[in-house]
Order: structure tokens, then sequence, then C-alpha cells
């Protein structure tokens, strides 16, 4: 094999619990000679104690800008440092407009619709929309909200699913949308996305009311390949897909701008068990899989991809939040174990 040369990408750690899996994660990456040249980065708590109102120093948006791909562990807000989010400033300076969650049953995982085949993308709209955050009083007793949608927004999401669509060979994408309701911000998503769909010919178009779209993914969420939907819908209803097929300690997720990149589990900081070496590192290990895909490193992720799927079939040494009740491993073990089955062919 040629040695490639090693790709930059910015590790950010972040808080709680996201030492532990970062460090878990990178274990698992060199163990499988991905050729990544990690430039560890800060954000978050750490940097508001030190007096940085954005949470994210210049530093480690100068690292991202430069590598244009990030690894990022949760990020909190510390109470009594202002109300900004440091994931919020990364987003916003980043122009990450789309937010891509993956949502696929894996083995060994357990749940009510377990065996179905469920296997579709979440493409949420990430910076328009009610959380824009354009709110006032209008007299003391009457709040409001705007909801912004732009048809540039619209067609660069709806773009964005087409071609998560393309490079995945999936069929269908499912526009899901309030346009009955809401017929110009809802329904520009509608329109936009139906007018942008048929520059893609090879994938069947839908459209889908978003609360019907709630109870499809419930009865029916193996009909879903591709689904995109305005900011608000999409962030209740990925949560609602990451529910179905095991939830925060498996769930992964993109943020994608037009230069950056930015990877990281759905889940928190997960103050209750940080520092205990208990935490479940699969929702940053799949989020590094799509980033090693993103980079072309297709190799490494089968391989560690195996790896995962083998080591949740076996069932041993599993964290306590995925492991049969009471059977609970150290972080430590499951990586362990994981990286035992690096070399196993399927
Ligand atoms: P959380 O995701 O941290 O925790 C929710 C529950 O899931 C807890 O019971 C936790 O122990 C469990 N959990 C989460 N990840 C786990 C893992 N990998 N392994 C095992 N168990 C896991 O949600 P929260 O408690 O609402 O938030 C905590 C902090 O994280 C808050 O400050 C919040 O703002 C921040 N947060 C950050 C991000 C991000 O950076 N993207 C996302 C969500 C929340």
């Amino acid at each position: 094999e040629t040695i490639r040369e090693k790709v930059p990408v910015t590790a950010i750690p972040g808080d709680g619990i996201g030492r532990e899996v970062m460090a878990a994660v990178r274990q698992v990456l060199d163990a499988a000679g991905a050729r990544i040249a990690w430039e560890e980065a800060l954000a978050g708590a750490e940097a508001f104690r030190k007096g940085i109102a954005t949470g994210a120093p210049q530093e480690t948006l100068d690292s991202i800008a430069r590598t244009g791909v990030a690894l990022k562990g949760p990020l909190e807000t510390p109470v009594g440092y202002g109300e900004k989010s440091a994931n919020v400033t990364l987003r916003k300076i980043f122009e990450m407009y789309g937010n891509v969650r993956p949502v696929r049953e894996l083995p060994g995982i357990h749940t009510p619709f377990g065996g179905r085949g469920i296997d579709f993308v979440v493409v949420r709209e990430n910076v328009e929309d009610v959380y824009a955050g354009i709110e006032h009083m209008q007299t003391p007793s009457v709040a409001q909200c705007l909801k912004l949608i732009t048809e540039v927004g619209c067609e660069r999401i709806v773009r964005l699913a087409a071609a998560v669509a393309e490079a995945e060979g999936r069929k269908k994408v499912t526009v899901a949308t309030k346009a009955n309701i809401m017929k110009l911000t809802e329904g520009m998503m509608k329109r936009v996305g139906e007018q942008v769909l048929k520059d893609y010919p090879s994938l069947t178009p839908e459209h889908m009311i978003v609360d019907n779209c709630a109870h499809q993914m419930v009865i029916r969420p193996e009909q879903f390949d591709v689904t995109v939907m305005t900011n608000m819908n999409g962030d209740i209803l990925s949560d609602l897909a990451a529910g179905l097929v095991g939830g925060l300690g498996v769930a992964p997720s993109a943020n994608l701008g037009d230069h950056v990149a930015m990877f990281e589990a759905v889940h928190g900081s997960a103050p209750q068990i940080a520092g205990k070496g208990i935490a479940n590192p699969t929702a940053l290990l799949l989020s590094a899989l799509m980033m090693l895909r993103h980079i072309g490193d297709f190799a490494t992720a089968r391989k560690v991809e195996h790896a995962l799927y083998v080591t949740l079939e076996e069932g041993r040494d599993l964290t306590g939040d995925i492991a049969p009740e009471g059977e609970g491993a150290p972080t430590q073990a499951f990586v362990e174990r994981i990286i035992a089955n690096l070399g196993r062919e399927s």
C-alpha cells in the first residue's frame, strides 16, 4: 500500500464526557491506521472560564478554517457566563447550514423497532427558521417569534439532501413541511424542494406533511430514505428518529457548510457520568466514520465500522447505556474489544 499524506483534522474534545469519548475514538482510529494529523483545539466551558466570551478561541477558529474538518465533543454553556453557546458560535461563523443525521439499526442494540431494516437520513436546515432568535414582546403579555425562511436557504438544504442521496446510492427524497398551515414559510420549502428535485432525475421526490411524517416514522420507519426539513421540524424529528434506533449513546451527526464539515455525537456532555470512564463512545465513533468518508478514507471507515458492528453483536464489554441491566463495562474495555476486532474479516 502506498503511504498516504496525513489529513489535518481539528479535534475539539469539549466538556464532560467529551474528553473520554474523544480519547476513545482517537485510540480506535489510530489502531486502525487512519492517516490523520490531529490539531487539538479548545472550545466550550474551559474557554468561557478563560474569559473567551464566544466560547471558541481564535486559535480554534483558525484551526477549523485551515483544516476544514473537525471532530467535536459536546460543549456546554456554563451557568453564569452569559447566554452564548459555543456551538452556535461555531455554526454561525462557519455557516454550517446543514445538519445530517443518519438513522440506522445497529447490530446488538435492542429497540422496540428492531429488525425492520430502518436506514434513512434526516437532513435538517440549521441556521434559519425560528432559530434565528428574532423574538420580542409585542405587549407585556404577548410574545412573538419570527420564522425566517429564505429561498437560498431552502435551495441549498434540498441540494444537500439530494447530494447525500446520490452519494449514498439512495432513491427517494422526502421533503416534510407544514405548508398546509404556514403557506409562505413552510410553503417556500415545499415549493423550492419540488423545483430543485427536478434537477435530480434519478431521485424520487416526495412531499409529506410533517405531523404525518412523525407518525409514519413511528409506524413504518423503513419507508424513509432521505428526509429534509426546516430547522425546528428537523430538530424534533431527528431526535425522534435517533430514538427509533437506540438513542443518544449511538446517534452521530455532521454539520455541513460550503467550506467546513464538523462531525459530532448528538448527545451532550452528560455531567452525571463525566469522569467516571463509563461513557459510550459509539456515537462519536460513528460520527468519526462519517468524517473518514468525508475525507475520502473509505477503507479505514469500513474496517472500523466492521469492528464496531462485530463488537456490538458479540455484546461483551458494552457500556452501561446499551448493556443488559447491571452489566455495564468501562469505556476502555469496550474500546479494547473494538481494537481487538479490527483485524477480523467480514
Ligand atoms: P446529555 O446528552 O448530556 O445527557 C442526556 C442523558 O443521556 C443523560 O442521562 C446522559 O448520562 C446520557 N448520555 C448522553 N450521552 C451518553 C453517552 N455517550 N454514554 C452514556 N450515556 C450518555 O443531555 P443534557 O443532560 O440535556 O445536556 C448536558 C449538557 O450538554 C448541557 O450543558 C447541554 O447544553 C450540553 N449539550 C451539548 C450538545 C452539543 O455540544 N452538541 C448537545 C446537547 C447538549
